[in-house]
């Protein structure tokens, strides 16, 4: 058996030990599309990529063979890329400002495509971070859900230098309160913390293809 194989399965067994309903998404930014069909026959379906640039030429022949592939834009998003992603994304993370969201349902509406949207937020409110910041947080879900996006949850990546879970906590909570049902939070090195704090979808890169060169 190859190795991605058996780290998803490692993973997936951790996964459903801390929570029956959460979701795997696989992590493949700068892999090749040969790990990527690893993954996939090892019967992964939902993956994360960075770059809109990147997932158009690795995706669309690997969707074409799997057409039942989720994958997930977690990286930023430029407007003038808005188009490109909505061409090979089928759930975009990293709604977290106005003007994104203006030309997201501008595009949205031109295309007739319907894809997931989360709203990432800034839990710490770090400078260097994308995300909307805390206190903007709750106006920024009612702007978006006021110009009618299809707003689906919420999404997070801590400080790398604290501990995650408050910051998960905070996520969780202010999902809750817009009864949004997806939560992504966690990563490789603290996944199993997310899933314990409310997390639906980990994302998880290296703890399955290795370190990213
Ligand atoms: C790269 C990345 C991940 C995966 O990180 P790993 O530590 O490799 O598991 C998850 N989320 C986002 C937003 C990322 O950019």
């Amino acid at each position: 058996m190859g190795q991605i194989r058996k780290n998803i399965e490692t993973i997936k067994a951790k996964i459903k030990k801390i929570s029956h309903r959460a979701n795997l998404v696989v992590v493949s930014k700068y892999k090749s599309s040969e790990e990527i069909l690893e993954a996939c026959a090892a019967g992964q379906r939902a993956f994360g990529e960075n770059r809109v640039q990147e997932a158009m030429e690795k995706w669309p022949s690997i969707k074409e063979k799997y057409p039942d592939i989720e994958l997930h834009l977690i990286g930023a998003l430029q407007t003038n890329k808005i188009k490109d992603a909505l061409k090979v994304f089928d759930v975009i993370e990293v709604v977290d400002r106005k003007k994104l969201a203006d030309k997201l349902k501008n595009e949205i509406d031109k295309s007739g495509k319907n894809p997931s949207l989360l709203i990432q937020v800034n839990t710490a409110d770090e400078p260097q971070k994308a995300g909307i910041s805390r206190s903007e947080a709750k106006p920024f879900i009612e702007y978006c859900q006021g110009i009618g996006l299809n707003i689906k949850g919420l999404m997070c990546i801590p400080p790398v230098e604290d501990k995650p879970e408050a910051y998960f906590k905070f996520l969780k909570d202010l999902a809750d309160e817009y009864n949004l049902p997806i939560v992504s939070m966690g990563m490789s090195s603290d996944y199993e913390i997310a899933l314990r704090n409310g997390a639906t979808h980990v994302r998880v890169g290296t703890a399955i293809f290795g370190a990213r060169s």
